[in-house]
């Protein structure tokens, strides 16, 4: 890899995590921040020509204890951005052709998700051999519980806000919809099983 291959991987890397992320998501901005300040007199030293440890020494207590706070409460802003990130794989899930049904609605995490299914080809292939087991999808915005109002999302950096235009039911989280969707989509999965092994007990 030569040198320009390296600048625009890396350059590719910065822009994929943006400066956003990378402020609030890697330990490595505040492991460099503070390296950068505590070697910074030391360089000014060099500079001035002074004994470092006087200028050191000369930095008021009050000044470090300010940086200290500061510090701690990068870390724990990375701490929770953390935990609120989510990478969901690549979903590619458009409308089915023949367009949704309707299995029912599971109240999750105090709110509403409605399952769904897509509807079944009205002409069946009879040489389509493909197992035809149902197959669930979790609708992507959950429903307000008061109203069932499509639930709006906003990111407030310490927590994200899951809102309702309709009648301003609103719920504070770390998760986004995403990664409560994916475990209602798990939860509706198990109870379809569920229902599947009853009735072949039944048969
Ligand atoms: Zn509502």
């Amino acid at each position: 890899m030569n040198k320009l291959e390296k600048i625009l991987l890396l350059y590719n890397k910065l822009e994929y995590m943006s400066f956003k992320k990378f402020l609030t998501e890697s330990y490595r901005s505040p492991v460099a921040a503070t390296i950068l300040v505590l070697i910074s007199p030391f360089v000014y030293s060099l500079f001035v020509n002074k004994d470092w440890i006087a200028v050191y020494s000369s930095i008021p207590q009050f000044i470090w204890v300010i940086l200290l706070i500061i510090l701690l409460l990068w870390f724990l802003t990375i701490i929770i951005r953390r935990k609120m990130s989510y990478h969901s794989g690549p979903f590619s899930v458009g409308a089915p052709y023949y367009g949704w049904r309707d299995l029912g609605e599971l109240p999750y995490f105090n709110v509403i998700w409605k399952i769904r299914t897509p509807n079944p080809d009205p002409i069946p292939d009879p040489f389509d051999i493909r197992n035809k087991k149902l197959s669930i999808d979790v609708e992507y915005f959950p429903r307000c519980p008061n109203c069932k109002t499509k639930l709006e999302m906003s990111d407030n950096l310490y927590w994200y806000s899951w809102f309702c235009v309709g009648c301003g039911f609103n719920l504070k989280t770390w998760n986004t919809f995403d990664r409560v969707r994916h475990r209602a989509e798990k939860i509706a999965e198990r109870e379809l099983e569920i229902m599947e092994e009853q009735s072949d007990r039944q048969n």
